[in-house]
């Protein structure tokens, strides 16, 4: 079928000549974000990113040459995606002038708390993740990095889920403005439920996601049977995986299904959100993966020869997060960590505090009824996805 596929469509830019770039990749942060923090009793913690970049410093693997800093995306441009009204609210409700129709924002909640600053680092984390996307685009960087990036939640007039601003929406958006052909990948533990309503009815942004199944986590969406609409259908990808899933298991979906769809695909940027939070110990998701399973996934995305703008999101253990988020710097920048040697030697305990050195997380075992129990599930749903989408894409 040739619906959707890439072709020399007039007005089409080809760019990002790889050789061309100025970096490998940039990582994107500010000291400003540092400013702003979500109430004391939310699991959502801002100082992640600054304790990813103390954690890449102290290994030598970050230099001030590395790092672009960013503005707040103008307001003009987020209204691309939001309604002018759930912007006035997000500025104002801090200042007590919220009421029913701030409730009816999805504000005022435990995931979404009311606090003060909330639209400015939004807006000023959005401006990162834009920032991220443009060093990609302007060929200064062959892939990016912003870890205060990934707030897939959020809807044009609704919050969730720890999400103000979509800056994934907002990043895909200015990619397609400009001719790009657009894969958003998602490995949070959660499903993308934002983002995949924004381009549902489109083929020029394919929404992947893999992620634990909406049947036992937030936001309940994302199954396989949600595949897109009309020029969009076959161009939303849902892989739901069950609490559980293990490396093994994981890279088994993730491999029968990501590559195919990808290099049928041919996009010319990949937005890839890298939320920490399938990792096992997130006190807020059930998955078991050990940071070795996102290295192998990073190492496969990468090893589709495109450009990647890489963003954070979830991850609710703060040191297992900053330690994969650092593994995925040092993979997108090609840096060696020592890992090898470390790893060889048996690694570190997943969720340690007596961390020497290493970031690979000790590999696990899940105990053989969890193997099978996963694994079925995990073959149905490759199968379910696979009759869904592969022959959209000529598979
Ligand atoms: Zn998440």
């Amino acid at each position: 079928m040739a619906h959707g596929r890439r072709s020399d469509a007039p007005g089409r830019k080809t760019i990002f000549d790889p050789d061309a770039s100025t970096h490998t990749a940039l990582f994107v942060h500010t000291a400003a974000l540092q400013a702003y923090h979500y109430p004391p009793d939310c699991p959502f913690k801002t100082e992640r990113a600054q304790r990813t970049v103390e954690l890449l410093q102290s290994m030598g693997l970050l230099d001030d040459a590395d790092m672009v800093s960013a503005e707040a995306a103008p307001r003009d441009v987020i209204e691309r995606f939001h309604l002018p009204a759930y912007l006035d609210m997000l500025r104002d409700a801090p200042n007590g002038d919220m009421g029913v129709e701030g409730l009816e924002m999805g504000l005022g909640t435990p995931e979404t708390p009311v606090f003060g600053g909330m639209y400015e680092y939004a807006a000023l984390a959005c401006g990162a993740t834009l920032a991220a996307v443009d060093a990609v685009t302007d060929g200064r960087a062959r892939r990016t990095f912003n870890p205060s990036g990934g707030y897939h939640h959020a809807h044009p007039a609704k919050a969730g889920g720890f999400c103000y601003i979509n800056d994934i929406a907002l990043a895909c958006d200015r990619l397609t403005e400009a001719g790009r052909r657009v894969l958003f990948l998602d490995i949070d533990v959660h499903h993308c439920d934002g983002v995949q309503d924004a381009f549902y009815d489109r083929s020029d942004v394919l929404v992947m996601s893999f992620h634990q199944t909406g049947k036992t986590l937030f936001p309940g969406t994302g199954f396989a049977g949600e595949t897109g609409v009309g020029d969009g259908e076959g161009y939303t990808v849902n892989v739901p995986l069950p609490p559980g899933t293990y490396d093994e298991a994981y890279l088994r979906a993730f491999r029968a299904l990501a590559p195919p769809i990808a290099r049928a695909y041919d996009p010319d940027v990949i937005v890839f959100e890298v939320g920490m939070d399938c990792l096992s110990g997130d006190p807020l998701a059930g998955m078991t993966l050990t940071n070795n399973a996102y290295v192998d996934v990073v190492r496969e995305v990468l090893g589709w020869g495109k450009p990647v703008a890489a963003t954070g999101g979830g991850g609710y253990h703060q040191a297992n997060t900053a330690r994969g988020w650092a593994l995925l710097w040092a993979e997108l920048a090609e840096r060696d960590t020592g890992e090898s040697l470390a790893y060889g030697l048996g690694g570190v305990m997943l969720e340690s505090t007596d961390w020497h050195g290493g970031l690979r997380d000790r590999a696990m075992a899940p105990s053989h009824p969890m193997r099978q129990a996963v694994d079925r599930v995990i073959r149905q749903t490759v199968d379910d996805v696979k009759a869904n989408v592969f022959p959209v894409h000529g598979l």
